[in-house]
C-alpha cells in the first residue's frame, strides 16, 4: 500500500458526536493526529485533502452485505452477483460484514473470505460471518468454535434464520448451542462472536429468542436480529428485546413490494424507535446488500425478485436526518460506533487517534456523498 499520509483540512467532524472543526492526519492507515489546526513539518510526504468545511464522519459499518452473493429462491436463474468494488466504494460503506444467506450448498465461505480480501486490495475491510440460514450451522472447517478461533476474518454467526419458511426452524436449545460456541469462540480470539439473526415473517417475531434466553445462560447481547422493520409487529417487538438487553438490526433495502407489504421504510423505523426512547448504542442499520429482495404470495411461492442496494445504508441515513428531522449526531451511531460495537471491530465506526483511517466526506446540507477515505488513502470522489 502506498504509504503517502494524507492530511485532512477543515472538516465538520462528527466522530459520531459533533466535536467541531478539525484537521485529521491519517497515516500508515490509522489516524494519526487530529486537531483543530495541525502543520506536517517540511519535507513530509503529506498529501492534502481540502474538505473546506464539509461534514467528515467515520466511514459506514454495515452489518449485513451479502458480498460473495446470495438469492436462488427462485431457482438458479435468480441468483444475486457478488458486490463489485465500483459499487463498494462508491455506497460510504468502508467496513462489510459479509454472510451467506439461503443457499449454502453452492455458496461457500471459502468465496466469502475471498470476497472479503477483494475489498481489501481496494482499502475497504471486509469480515465474514460462519454459518448460513441452516441449522446446524454449516461452517469452513467443521464449527463455529473453531472457525472464530482460527480465522482472522471470521467474527461471528449468521445469517441463523428463525420464523422464516426458509430456516431449519431450529428449537431453543439448537440455538442456545450455536451462541455458547460462539461465544466461547468470541472468548478465545478477542472477538466479538455475535449472532446475526435472520428474522422472518412469521408472526412468532422474536419469541424464539425470549426463549433461549429464559432457559439458558446465554446473554441477550449474544444475538442480534435483523430485518426488524419486516412489519410493524415485529418492529413493536424491540423494546422489549432491547429493555432484556439485547440488540436489534434494521434493513435499509427495500422494494416497493416489501413497503406495500408493510414493510417499515429503515429511516422512519430508526425515528419511530428513537422517539419511543431506545438508546441508539442498540440500534443498528443495515443494508442486506447484493440480497434478492424476494416477494412471495400468501401460499409462499415466489412472485418477482430485486437485487438489495448497499448504497441504501447511506440513503437511509440521510432520509433519517433530513425526512425525519434527526440530528446527525442522533442517527449517526446506528452506522458507525454501534455496529462497530456489537461486532467488537475496536478501531471502526469512530474518529480518533488510534482508529482506523476510514472517512466520508460529506456535502453540508444535503449529506450528499463526496469522498470516501479508505485505510488512510482517498479512493473515491475528492
Ligand atoms: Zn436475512
Amino acid at each position: 500500500m502506498s504509504e503517502t499520509m494524507l492530511l485532512v483540512r477543515g472538516a465538520d467532524v462528527f466522530d459520531p458526536a459533533p466535536v467541531g472543526r478539525q484537521d485529521l492526519l491519517l497515516a500508515g492507515g490509522r489516524i494519526v493526529a487530529m486537531a483543530p489546526r495541525l502543520s506536517p513539518g517540511a519535507g513530509l510526504p503529506v498529501r492534502i485533502l481540502e474538505a473546506g468545511g464539509r461534514i467528515a464522519v467515520p466511514g459506514l459499518v454495515d452489518s449485513l452485505v451479502h458480498i460473495s452473493g446470495g438469492g436462488g429462491e427462485g431457482g438458479f436463474g435468480t441468483r444475486t452477483p457478488a458486490l463489485s468494488s465500483t459499487q463498494a466504494l462508491a455506497s460510504g460503506v468502508t467496513t462489510f460484514i459479509g454472510a451467506l444467506g439461503t443457499d449454502d450448498v453452492t455458496r461457500s465461505h471459502a468465496d466469502l473470505l475471498a470476497c472479503c480480501r477483494a475489498l481489501a486490495a481496494h482499502g475497504l475491510t471486509g469480515y465474514a460471518l460462519t454459518g448460513s440460514y441452516r441449522v446446524p450451522v454449516r461452517t469452513l472447517t467443521g464449527s463455529v468454535r473453531d472457525d472464530l478461533v482460527l480465522v482472522p476474518d471470521i467474527i461471528g454467526v449468521g445469517e441463523i434464520a428463525i420464523a422464516d419458511h426458509r430456516g431449519s426452524q431450529p428449537s431453543a436449545d439448537e440455538l442456545a448451542r450455536i451462541a455458547s460456541d460462539a461465544r466461547v469462540g468470541g472468548m478465545l480470539s478477542g472477538k466479538a462472536g455475535t449472532v446475526l439473526v435472520h428474522v422472518g415473517d412469521a408472526r412468532e417475531g422474536l419469541a424464539l429468542l425470549h426463549e433461549v434466553s429464559d432457559r439458558h445462560p446465554v446473554p441477550a447481547t449474544q444475538w442480534h436480529p435483523t430485518h426488524i422493520n419486516r412489519h410493524g409487529d415485529l418492529l413493536a417487538q424491540a423494546a422489549a428485546w432491547v429493555a432484556r438487553g439485547g440488540s436489534v438490526d434494521i434493513t435499509t433495502s427495500t422494494s416497493a413490494e416489501l413497503l406495500e407489504a408493510g414493510e417499515v421504510a429503515a429511516a422512519q423505523a430508526l425515528a419511530q424507535l428513537l422517539d419511543a426512547g431506545l438508546p441508539v448504542s442498540r440500534i443498528s442499520l443495515s443494508s442486506d446488500g447484493q440480497a434478492s429482495l424476494p416477494d412471495f404470495d400468501a401460499q409462499g411461492r415466489l412472485r418477482g425478485m430485486e437485487v438489495a442496494d448497499v448504497g441504501s445504508l447511506l440513503r437511509s441515513l440521510v432520509e433519517a436526518v433530513i425526512r425525519h428531522g434527526l440530528p446527525l449526531a442522533a442517527a449517526l451511531p446506528a452506522v458507525t460506533s454501534t455496529p462497530a460495537d456489537i461486532w467488537g471491530l475496536r478501531r471502526k465506526g469512530r474518529l480518533a487517534v488510534g482508529a482506523d483511517a476510514d472517512l466520508l466526506l460529506l456535502a453540508p446540507g444535503t449529506l450528499a456523498l463526496e469522498a470516501v477515505v479508505a485505510s488512510g488513502q482517498l479512493r473515491w470522489g475528492g
